[in-house]
Formats: structure tokens, C-alpha cells, sequence
């Protein structure tokens, strides 16, 4: 079986691999090669749908920015209405500068440190996702020394196994996110307790790329028992957030649909009377994108062919870091469905792992080919660096028959200029 791109922003017509309307080669010859590429009509219609399927609960979506976060692209789900979900003061930045309302930012992260929490009550954001008690403690006193009070919910690590892959696994007891669920009760009294603290409720997020809803109900059924058991003890607990984790399509898996996931929650959740928010970043962006590359050689290895393309895991990490499977099509469209080859798929860093597919089906490949990575619109630009001094890839969005350059491309004077060499350092011998 040979890949394709599972998304129906990204299909053939004239022979030729398009975003929306516009082939990916006319955008190749603009920009040159590697780029990431983004549908907006993709985007949106993956917002549209989550918001369609929780209609008539009290939701708010947050769009989680660490699946995504150029700027473009937070944009616009600001315009769809979306809030943000950000996990730094940087990504705090990127929000507001985009132009999403500060009343619609929630805060999550284990690690904020004092200056990110004092941003976070400047700016005057909806929420912060306390993980732990000392961070209650630390909330509280910025808050004080700002003279405002600060609306928390307390993330809960349910001990839930989301059943996905172990590095974006969260909700685990093991895991260092959030509060140990049998700390609920006396966080929470903690976090009433405290001055210049307002808790208004719980959150969680039990990890990414989840496949089934199974570890959703059983999270979110301890988080309803939990709710009951605050109010028991005379807590007003006014809103819930769910995280995000949805799965998307890279090859063949089949994750849950909206539908089915609003289904439990109204089952868990839905009768509580809690204001609910969701955190979903890569169920958003993930199909709407894809990484372009050229073949630059193909050889004959030691097992199979060997296709080295000019993107590499610097722009691309998932494979490398996670084992990630993203389908690979060829950007012209094969003519007579030749047979294909197995072929290894890799790019041009100086490490093994530097591998996008191993005996992977493709049609022929040669030299000067395009070839599209699919499913690579989330955790694909944001994750990439400048290991071999190889500037990250430049982003592109498409709508329609435009497109736009969203993030240049950066050059190794760039890079350069932000090093110094001490004056202090012998200069080198001859010079
Ligand atoms: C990563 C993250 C998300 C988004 O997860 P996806 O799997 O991309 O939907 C949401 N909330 C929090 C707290 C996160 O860390």
C-alpha cells in the first residue's frame, strides 16, 4: 500500500500535489525547499467541527499554541473565535500579539516561573492551571505584590494511562504533570485559603494522540467525582478544563471523532453545571500542514534504495524523536501506477536517526523530485532547530489561490550574528 496524504486540503489535480488550489511546486519554485505548507480552509474546518460537536455545552476551545505557534496560524483561530492554551510566558506573547483576547488565555505548564506568572496577571489572562502546591503559593504571593487576584484551576493527574505513545503520555501517576488526584481536597482548601487566590475549578490533560475514548470517560469520571467531593466539602468549583490529546490520522489510525468525544463528555461531565474549556492543538493543525522537500540523491544502500531529501530531523523531529510515522507522496502524480519500490527516506543530518522512513512503498523516485511529508501541521515547525547549522525551514499558508509567506526563511547569517567570539580567545595562528 503506498501512503497519501490524509487530509482534503492536500490533493492531486492536473496531475500535480495542491494546497487548496495552488500547487505545492509553483510555492516550491517561489520559496525553494524545505517548507512547511498550511490549508487555511483545513484549519478552519477542523475548529468549525470540534465547535459544532459541542454545541450546546457551555465550552469554550482554547487552541493549545505548542502544536502550532506561528503566528498566522493563532491568528487565525483568534478570528474563528478560538481562546489560547499557552505553557510559557513566550507563547503568552505569541497570543496576545496575535490578537487573541486576554480573557480567553489559560495558562498550563509545571514549570512557570515567577516573572511568566507575573506577565500572566499584567496581562490580565482568564486563567492559570496551578500543577502544584507550591506553585499555589507562588501565584499567591505575585498576586499580592500586583494587588489582584488570580483565578486558578487546579490540573489533577487522574492516574489515567492514555494508551499512546510514552514520551506524550501525562495523566499517569508517574508522569510530572499535575496534582495527585488524592491531593484534591486539601490543594483545593490550600488554594481557598490563600490570599489573592480565586480557584474556580479543575483541569487536566492526560496526553497527545489519544486513539481511544476509553481513558477520556475514565479521566473525566474521576474528575466529576472529584467536583462532588469539592462541593461536598463547600467549595464552589465553576469550571472545568479538559486538555485536548485528540488524535489525528497519520497512516491508518482512526481516531475518535468529535462527535463521539463530546459524547462523553455530556456523559461525565455535562451535568455538573461547570463552565468547561478544551485545550486540542494538534487535532487543529496536524492535517492541515505538510513539509516539502526535494530529492537530492538516490542511491543504492546496503539494503534498499536511498532517497536523501533536503529536509532533515532539525525540520522535521517527530520521526526521530518519537518513531513517527508520516506519510511520504511524491508531488507530481505518478502516471500508470508504477510499481513501486522499497525505499529508505532520509535526510542529510550526520546521524542515524536522521531517517523519515525505512522501506517505505513509494512509486520511483530521482533527483530533483518533490515529495510532500503529510500530516506534519503540528509539532513539525515548532519543533525544529538549527543542529547543523541548517536554518529552520520556512512556514507557508495557503487559502484558496494566495499564499503567503508566514515565517521566512532564516539564513546562517542569522545565525551567526546572534554568537560572539570572546576577544579574549588567542585569535587563530596566521591571522
Ligand atoms: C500539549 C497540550 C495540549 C494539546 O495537546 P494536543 O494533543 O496537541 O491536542 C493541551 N493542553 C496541555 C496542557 C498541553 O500540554
Amino acid at each position: 500500500m503506498t501512503d497519501r496524504v490524509p487530509s482534503p486540503d492536500f490533493t492531486y489535480a492536473g496531475g500535480t500535489l495542491c494546497a487548496e488550489a495552488l500547487p505545492l511546486s509553483g510555492i516550491a519554485a517561489e520559496v525553494g525547499t524545505p517548507f512547511y505548507c498550511y490549508s487555511l480552509a483545513g484549519l478552519a474546518r477542523n475548529y468549525r467541527a470540534l465547535e459544532a460537536a459541542l454545541a450546546g455545552l457551555p465550552a469554550t476551545i482554547c487552541y493549545a499554541l505548542k502544536a502550532n505557534s506561528n503566528q498566522a496560524v493563532i491568528a487565525a483561530f483568534a478570528g474563528l473565535g478560538a481562546g489560547a492554551d499557552v505553557v510559557s510566558g513566550g507563547e503568552l506573547r505569541r497570543a496576545l500579539a496575535a490578537g487573541v483576547p486576554a480573557g480567553r488565555i489559560v495558562f498550563s505548564g509545571v514549570g512557570k516561573t515567577q516573572e511568566e506568572i507575573a506577565l500572566a496577571l499584567r496581562s490580565g489572562i482568564h486563567q492559570l492551571n496551578a500543577e502544584s502546591e507550591a506553585e499555589l503559593d507562588l501565584i499567591s504571593a505575585v498576586a499580592a505584590g500586583a494587588g489582584v487576584t488570580a483565578r486558578v484551576s487546579l490540573r489533577i493527574n487522574p492516574d489515567v494511562d492514555a494508551r499512546t505513545h510514552d514520551k506524550i503520555s501525562t495523566g499517569r501517576k508517574q508522569d510530572k504533570f499535575g496534582i495527585a488526584i488524592d491531593r484534591t481536597l486539601p490543594a483545593y482548601a490550600r488554594a481557598a485559603e490563600l490570599p489573592n487566590l480565586a480557584p474556580s475549578g479543575l483541569a487536566m490533560h492526560i496526553g497527545s494522540q489519544l486513539l481511544s475514548l476509553a481513558p477520556y470517560r475514565a479521566a473525566f469520571g474521576r474528575l466529576a467525582e472529584q467536583v462532588r467531593a469539592l462541593r461536598a466539602a463547600g467549595h464552589d468549583v465553576i469550571s472545568l478544563d479538559l486538555g485536548g490529546g485528540v488524535g489525528i490520522t497519520y497512516r491508518d489510525e482512526a481516531p475518535p471523532g468529535f462527535e463521539d468525544y463530546a459524547a462523553v463528555v455530556r456523559e461525565t461531565v455535562g451535568g455538573l453545571g461547570c463552565d468547561l474549556m478544551f485545550e486540542p492543538g494538534r487535532s487543529m493543525v496536524g492535517n492541515a500542514g505538510v513539509l516539502v522537500a526535494r530529492v537530492l540523491y538516490l542511491k543504492d544502500g546496503g539494503l534498499r534504495p536511498v532517497a536523501v531529501v533536503d529536509a532533515a530531523m532539525n525540520d522535521l523531529a517527530r520521526p526521530a524523536m518519537y518513531g513517527a510515522y508520516h506519510a511520504i507522496v511524491p508531488v507530481t502524480q505518478p502516471q500508470n501506477s508504477p510499481d513501486c519500490v522499497e525505499t529508505d527516506v532520509v535526510g542529510p543530518i550526520c546521524e542515524s536517526g536522521d531517517t523519515f522512513a525505512v522501506a517505505r512503498s513509494l512509486p520511483p523516485l530521482a533527483p530533483g523530485d518533490l515529495v510532500a511529508f503529510g500530516s506534519a501541521g503540528a509539532y513539525g515547525s515548532v519543533m525544529s532547530s538549527a543542529y547543523n547549522s541548517r536554518p529552520p525551514a520556512p512556514e507557508v499558508l495557503v487559502s484558496g489561490e494566495r499564499f503567503a509567506v508566514v515565517r521566512a526563511r532564516q539564513t546562517v547569517d542569522d545565525l551567526i550574528r546572534q554568537e560572539a567570539v570572546p576577544d579574549w580567545l588567542e585569535p587563530p595562528e596566521g591571522a
